[in-house]
């Protein structure tokens, strides 16, 4: 099966060749589970790459979920997607069947490089900070933390999870003077950011990484929820709204998950080559 070439989203002068996975390949990949999807995707990525391995754990999280998109819809032969949902507009169960084939009018290359900078003071100290994607990496440190996280009747699980949260900005940063290490760079801006004055220093923080988010738009629309990236429906037109011929829509989102399309088992492979 040839799947033609992809621009990497996030910097489109680099172009990723893919091939279908093999057999062999689905029953390595078969023992993926929700909790380490984010590293299996890293895995897939970089065993279906023809010729010399980019190593998508340097990808966005938004050209990750592009590539896998785009894999999946060059080797699948159908392409339906089916969503229910309880309507906030006429509040009844609709079901949205679409084509994800619909998805890829949505995938955006970006045309600047994927960072922006900001000068944001820590203690009034001016501190020039680089903020960037979520990439490979991160989201497997992220969903690692996620994935530790206690019970949500525990005493401790708001605190963890405003921990969590708190990395989740501290890896959509950069610092100019990073240790090279990844793990060392992370902890010591961690540390930092920690001795931001809350309402002063880190909201504005906060404010520029949302800012940077939406203004490095690239790949396929997503929204990524306790660490889990979901991609967005096309929009659905609510039929009882429609028949009053009031045009209203709901913008869904879905788990677009590595190994929701990844072979699960070979069992699974024949179930959806049936449906
Ligand atoms: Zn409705």
């Amino acid at each position: 099966m040839f799947i033609p070439p992809l621009p990497l989203p996030s910097n489109p002068n680099i172009e990723l060749r893919f091939r279908a996975h093999t057999v062999e390949e689905s029953l390595e990949f078969g023992d993926a589970t929700a909790e380490t999807e984010e590293e299996f995707t890293t895995r897939y990525l970089n065993t279906v790459q023809i010729g010399e391995v980019n190593d998508s754990a340097m990808w966005t999280v938004q050209d990750r979920r592009a590539a896998l998109y785009w894999i999946w819809m060059n080797t699948r032969m159908k392409h339906g997607h089916s969503l229910s949902y309880t309507c906030g507009h006429c509040h009844q169960l609709h079901q949205h069947t679409f084509d994800m084939k619909d998805l890829g009018g949505e995938l955006e290359l970006l045309q600047v490089p994927p960072r922006i900078e900001v000068s944001i003071p820590v203690n009034g100290k001016p501190v020039e900070w680089i903020l960037k994607p979520l990439d490979g990496r991160s989201m497997e440190r992220l969903q690692a933390m996620y994935n530790r996280l206690p019970m949500k009747d525990s005493p401790a699980y708001r605190n963890e999870l405003k921990n969590v949260r708190l990395v989740e900005i501290v890896l959509q940063t950069q610092l100019k003077d990073d240790p090279e290490d990844f793990e060392q760079a992370g902890e010591k801006r961690y540390s930092l950011i920690k001795t931001m004055e809350e309402y002063t220093e880190f909201a504005p923080l906060v404010a520029s990484v949302r800012t940077m988010q939406e203004s490095l738009r690239h790949g396929l629309p997503i929204v990524i929820q306790d660490g889990q990236p979901m991609l967005y429906a096309p929009p659905h037109v609510c039929p009882e709204k429609a028949k009053e011929g009031v045009r209203l829509t709901t913008r869904l989102y879905f788990p677009f998950r590595a190994i929701k399309y990844l072979p699960v088992s070979l069992a699974g492979l024949m179930a959806n080559a049936d449906s």
